[in-house]
């Protein structure tokens, strides 16, 4: 059946590869976003496409509209974008989540939220279970996007129990793929930048921290399974690659795979409350959602990296200040 879906945050990196696979599946698509961190050319080919529309404007503001689900991914998600402005990227996520789950209440739309393996913190149960409560600093320069993200998985879950909205929640593990935005400052993008320019390859601290990288395109699928399932299974789900890397092992699949003369230096100290590791346990996916990833880091890598070598690195702009 076709239905109208609205995508929050639809020209970001997830947003834009989320609209195009609902285009194609001939939904009416509205995409909504204020270009914080992102630009039109990631949108710009669905841009003729007679079943999608795009929409400027700030989910810290509410709107109106008639539809029948909504995905509500807009929020900066690079440390370095959503430390830029912290009192901003809390509203998004905070107001933002009441704008679009009054929206969901008014119009009986089902409602999927984009959470984050920040809920976690820096874990001390690994990998992590949807049951883990977590290690968050209330109080660091994180907190502004944890906090924001764990305050909006409580909205969805009391507008789940107070109003009888059906909701969907996820938590993302780091993803990455093609129109990442390469001065996001998230490791992969850093790196592969770093890579193709010649530059030094910035590990922070030791590069012994892990991170577990899920290809954009699995992610997707994920998505779309759990926007599907049935209405108990409201979430939070895992989604992400339980393969474990540590950061240095990137550099070094990164280097290898570009080739050139970049040399892997230690060039900061790990950052504050920097977790450690991390790495989803995702039987909650397999089990009910028949979801596992399926793109392995070296075919990912190399499709990002193809992605990365056909974009002029002066066309992107960082962050524009938003107060
Ligand atoms: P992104 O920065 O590329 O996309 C976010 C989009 O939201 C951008 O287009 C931005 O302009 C838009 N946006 C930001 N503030 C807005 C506002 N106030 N009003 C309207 N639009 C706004 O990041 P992404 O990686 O595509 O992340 C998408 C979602 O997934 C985010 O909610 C993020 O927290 C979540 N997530 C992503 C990852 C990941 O690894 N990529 C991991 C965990 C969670
Ligand atoms: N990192 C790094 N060099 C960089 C960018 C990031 O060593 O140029 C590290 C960072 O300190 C963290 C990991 O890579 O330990 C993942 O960082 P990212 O910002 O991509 O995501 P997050 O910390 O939110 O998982």
């Amino acid at each position: 059946m076709i239905k109208r879906i609205l995508v929050t945050g639809g020209a970001g990196f997830l947003g834009s590869h989320l609209c195009e696979r609902l285009v194609a599946q001939g939904h009416d698509v509205v995409c909504l976003d204020n270009f914080f961190t992102s630009q039109k050319s990631n949108i710009e080919h669905l841009l003729d496409c007679r079943n999608f529309e795009l929409l400027r404007h700030d989910v810290t503001q509410p709107i109106l509209l008639e539809v029948d689900e909504i995905y509500n991914l807009a929020c900066p998600a690079a440390p370095g974008h959503y430390q830029f402005n912290p009192i901003k990227t809390l509203k998004t996520s905070v107001l933002g989540a009441i704008n679009m789950l009054g929206l969901a209440k008014r119009v009986r739309a089902k409602i999927f939220h984009a959470s984050t393996s920040e809920v976690y913190g820096d874990p001390d149960v690994h990998p992590q279970p949807e049951s883990y409560r977590g290690n968050v600093n209330p109080i660091g320069p994180r907190a502004c996007y944890d906090e924001g993200k764990r305050c909006a998985e409580t909205l969805m879950f009391d507008y789940h129990r107070q109003n009888k909205v059906n909701i969907r929640v996820v938590r993302i593990f780091n993803t990455y793929g093609p129109r990442m935005h390469p001065y996001d400052g998230r490791v992969v993008s850093n790196f592969i930048r770093q890579a193709l320019s010649g530059e030094p390859i910035t590990l922070y601290g030791d590069g012994s921290q892990t991170r577990s990288f899920c290809y954009v395109d699995d992610l997707i699928d994920g998505f779309l399974k759990l926007m599907a399932a049935p209405d108990d299974l409201t979430g939070p789900v895992n989604i992400g690659n339980p393969h474990e890397f540590t950061i240095r092992e990137l550099a070094e699949k990164v280097v290898a795979r570009v080739g050139g003369a970049s040399r892997i230096v230690q060039a900061r100290e790990l950052p504050p409350d920097d977790p450690k590791q991390r790495k989803p346990d995702i039987t909650l996916a397999r089990t009910r959602l028949g979801w596992e990833p399926r793109v392995p880091l070296d075919q990912g890598l190399a499709k990002t990296i193809d992605y990365f070598r056909g974009i002029e690195f002066a066309k992107f702009r960082p962050p524009t200040p938003n107060f």
